[in-house]
């Protein structure tokens, strides 16, 4: 393998000096190996033969067999061409060349019968074919298979390199004795465990297929073979930084959590918040610390589950506390879980930056003296002189919030550190949680409580606007309480603060009837909380605001959510502001206000909003649409991610399982010492010793 590595790329059969500078400038690729992993970027099937006669509609790439019976040559410098006419007996279709015309004409001929592959135009009721692949017929060759298409640049089409010439190029590096003996980078035990198929037989299936099913099993096994990669150095990487956490040993469900859970509970968990409970009961008995990722749509029902974590807790003899990153959802917690805590006899307290003294004097005792059993705050939570008598679980909402370092905060506060569970809304796609987050586990849930009605989404211009307050209009006359948000980037500020308050005051003129809160980032704290409070307790029955409303304010009254300049936002940001309404029992809207002149991938992101409501669709979505470095939190995690392959939108079941296989591996060979082990250890060097080599330079 290493050998394929330091092999120069000109000594292969047919490359030399000149194309090895070529494909080294062009596609990166100066090595045996770099070119083995040049992978086609998709396959067309050359195994039929189409007719002319059947040419109909709008067609991907045909073949045709047949025969050229006139060349001429037409027009005049940029637009001079080879046009010649090409029969297969059941019609004709002319076929155009641009460049290279000289040598076309003297090498083709007619009489002589040809296959042609390419892609048909359809031009004012004619078809032709421009620039085709050319073969001469071959009756005793048989039909050829799949064949796989690369992606060049533009210089190395200029210069007469297409990806015929690369294919050429590949049938002669598969056909080296040291590519056909290439030894496998997986162990046997993995291989024969996910019926992979073995390097060598994948590598050339990935350029030659024999069929469609053992291309789809090459790229199986090349995918595989890329996460599993991954997966083992990030595991490697969590079990050499933050090890092995000893945790609390958490054995009991006792009193609290049945006693809650039979008595109290007025509806019933769904499936998915039961699942989770299970994750999180083995984990906190475990003897390692929980270090968990609970995602959940908006509205999925987080928060009992965060409750009967915390009872757990309480069931084996410790304390628990919640942090919220904003003061109003650390209210809005302690409202929910004091009043299910009073049905079972715990005490709950709530600590913020705005608890006086004397409260907070309180707290501090009874914290201390081991009678306060959960408390529930904010930032206020991780300051030093909080302590308590035995801190076991910590949970966070919302974590994007919070960094790693905050958390660290929170384990100091034991010799052992408490379970710690982090919730989050802004749903990040399976896959990606797993790689990014690596030193969280994550829990999905991926399921609505019952009898929700979903967001009504809809996409307006501005020039509609008025059609637009009258709906408004009509909810409030209904007396729900509608939000209008604005964007507000720094570099806008000026201009976005005035669009701000100028829509501010064509709201108030449109409803002189109303109350109308406001809100941005830039107010004083104080006034942001009196502002929002006023349309928290329903005072106010519209908020103008900027996205410092994104987060997890429960205003199940509220069933509007305008969006102005919907353009402006991203996809995830647009979800997070729709589920600020569809929390009650009334239908709700979210109205999607737009210019009438946008892109087309604008349209497609305000398009998937109107579509779904599913917030994992809508992550896969932008994931599609940005690429995952592109996503919030993976900067910070200093992964690089390049795959070649595989997709992290779309292959998360083999992430699964490469994560599942590579942590076993690791259990029996921790520093991958065993003779296969070394193999991978070898492996990982080359992959992600280059990568952080380019993350470095770029
Ligand atoms: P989020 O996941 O956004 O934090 P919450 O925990 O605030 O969601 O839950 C939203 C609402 O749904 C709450 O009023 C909660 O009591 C209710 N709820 C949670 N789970 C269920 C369930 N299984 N059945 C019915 N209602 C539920
Ligand atoms: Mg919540």
């Amino acid at each position: 393998m290493s050998d394929l590595r330091r092999m120069d790329i000109q000594y292969l059969t047919g490359v030399g000096p000149k194309r090895a500078e070529l494909l080294n400038k062009e596609l990166a690729i100066s090595t045996f190996h770099d070119l083995l992993y040049y992978f086609p970027f998709r396959y067309v099937d050359r195994s039929t033969i189409h007719h002319v006669s059947e040419l109909n509609g709008e067609l991907p790439h045909i073949q045709l067999k047949g025969r050229f019976f006139t060349f001429t040559v037409a027009g005049e410098g940029a637009r001079r061409r080879l046009q010649a006419l090409f029969t297969d007996g059941t019609g004709t279709i002319e076929v155009v060349w641009f460049h290279r015309i000289k040598p076309l004409q003297e090498q083709l001929r007619t009489g002589v019968e040809y296959l042609l592959f390419g892609k048909p135009q359809l031009f004012q009721n004619h078809y032709s074919l421009v620039h085709p692949e050319i073969d001469e017929y071959k009756p005793n060759a048989g039909p050829q298979g799949l064949q796989g298409v690369y992606n060049l640049t533009e210089k190395l089409h200029s210069r007469s390199f297409s990806s015929r010439t690369l294919q050429k190029l590949m049938g002669n590096l598969l056909n080296t004795p040291i590519v056909a003996q290439i030894p496998d980078t997986l162990p046997e035990r993995i291989r024969v465990k996910r019926n992979l198929m073995p390097l060598a037989q994948a590598l050339r299936n990935m350029h030659q297929p024999n069929n469609v099913h053992d291309l789809q099993r090459a790229q199986f096994r090349m995918k595989y073979e890329e996460l599993f990669y991954l997966e083992l150095n990030i595991l490697r990487y969590i079990k050499g930084s933050n090890a092995k956490q000893q945790g609390f040993i958490f054995s009991r469900v006792g009193d609290h959590f049945n006693n809650f859970f039979f008595n109290v509970l007025s509806f019933e968990l769904t499936q998915a918040q039961k699942r989770v409970i299970r994750e999180m009961r083995r984990d906190m008995g475990s003897g390692r610390q929980m270090n968990r990722l609970l995602q959940g749509d908006v509205g999925s029902g987080k928060t009992i589950v965060a409750f009967m974590a915390t009872l757990i807790a309480l069931d084996n003899g410790f304390q628990a506390c919640i942090m919220a990153p904003t003061e109003i959802l650390a209210t809005q917690h302690h409202e929910t879980i004091s009043q299910w805590a009073a049905t079972i006899g715990i005490n709950v307290a709530l600590l913020t930056g705005s608890t006086r003294k004397k409260e907070r004097d309180k707290i501090h005792a009874a914290l201390r003296d081991g009678s306060l059993h959960i408390l529930i705050g904010t930032h206020a939570l991780i300051e030093n002189d909080v302590r308590f008598a035995n801190l076991g679980l910590a949970v966070i909402d919302e974590q994007h919030r919070f960094g790693v370092a905050q958390r660290a905060k929170l384990w100091h506060k034991n010799t052992i550190p408490p379970h710690v569970l982090v919730m989050t809304a802004t749903p990040i796609p399976r896959t990606l949680a797993m790689t990014v987050y690596g030193d969280l586990d994550v829990s999905v849930i991926d399921e609505l409580p019952p009898g929700r009605k979903p967001v009504t989404t809809m996409m307006k211009y501005d020039e509609n606007r008025q059609q637009m307050y009258r709906f408004v209009g009509e909810q409030l006359k209904l007396g729900r309480q509608a939000y209008i948000v604005y964007p507000l980037i720094e570099e806008n500020e000026k201009l976005d603060l005035r669009a701000l308050e100028e829509g501010y005051e064509l709201v108030q003129e449109t409803f002189p009837h109303y109350r109308v809160a406001y809100v941005h980032g830039r107010m004083k704290p104080a006034e942001k909380e009196h502002q929002m409070q006023l349309f928290v307790s329903g005072q106010a029955n519209i908020l103008v605001a900027t996205t410092v409303i994104e987060v997890g304010v429960n205003v199940p009254n509220a069933s509007i959510m305008v969006i102005e300049n919907a353009e402006r936002f991203g996809l995830s940001q647009l979800h997070q502001l729709r589920g600020r309404v569809g929390r009650g029992a009334d239908q709700s809207f979210c109205i999607l206000m737009t210019k009438y002149k946008i892109s087309g991938t604008t349209r497609h992101r305000l398009d998937v909003m109107t579509r779904t409501n599913d917030g994992f669709v809508v992550a896969e979505e932008d994931m599609k649409l940005r690429g995952p470095g592109d996503l919030e939190g993976t900067q910070q995690s200093g992964i690089a991610f390049n795959l070649r392959v595989a997709n992290l939108a779309r292959d998360g079941q083999i992430v699964q399982i490469a994560r599942e296989d590579a942590e076993q591996w690791l259990q029996h060979d921790p520093t991958l010492a065993s003779r296969e082990g070394r193999v991978m250890d070898t492996e990982l060097r080359h992959i992600f010793d280059k990568q952080e080599l380019w993350s470095r330079i770029s």
